[in-house]
């Protein structure tokens, strides 16, 4: 493929970076065309390896969570301390509250039923 220079070359020059011929599209650094091929070709890498792809967030996933929960932090945001041996802390607990009440509350509202409403 282009080496650095050209890249940066093309793109100041908001010509294609990948086939150096077509005009970039808006906010973009690839043709209409080529951006299309990046995508398919992407999407192609994903579908040979989506299994590896989920093994590996998998683990990584894991990992961080068990890691957060020896330090006692909170598995979810990583940053503040847990209380009461729980996993997330009291903010993330509230706002993940808050969003339950929330879908709670429209999923009641959909089906038109509003004195089945507690809060
Ligand atoms: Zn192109
Ligand atoms: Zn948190």
């Amino acid at each position: 493929m282009c080496n650095i220079s050209n890249y940066e070359f093309y793109k100041s020059h908001h010509i294609c970076v990948r086939c150096g011929q077509e005009k970039a599209e808006r906010n973009n650094t690839l043709c209409f065309r080529c951006r299309i091929k990046s995508r398919e070709s992407a999407l192609k890498y994903y579908n040979q390896h989506k299994e590896e792809m989920k093994e590996t967030s998998r683990i990584k996933h894991k990992l961080r969570y068990n890691k957060l929960k020896d330090l006692g932090l909170c598995t979810s945001c990583g940053k503040r301390k847990t209380t009461n041996n729980r996993v997330i802390c009291d903010h993330c607990r509230l706002r993940k509250n808050a969003r339950n009440r929330k879908k709670y509350l429209l999923m009641v509202y959909a089906k038109r039923n509003l004195c089945d409403i507690r809060i």
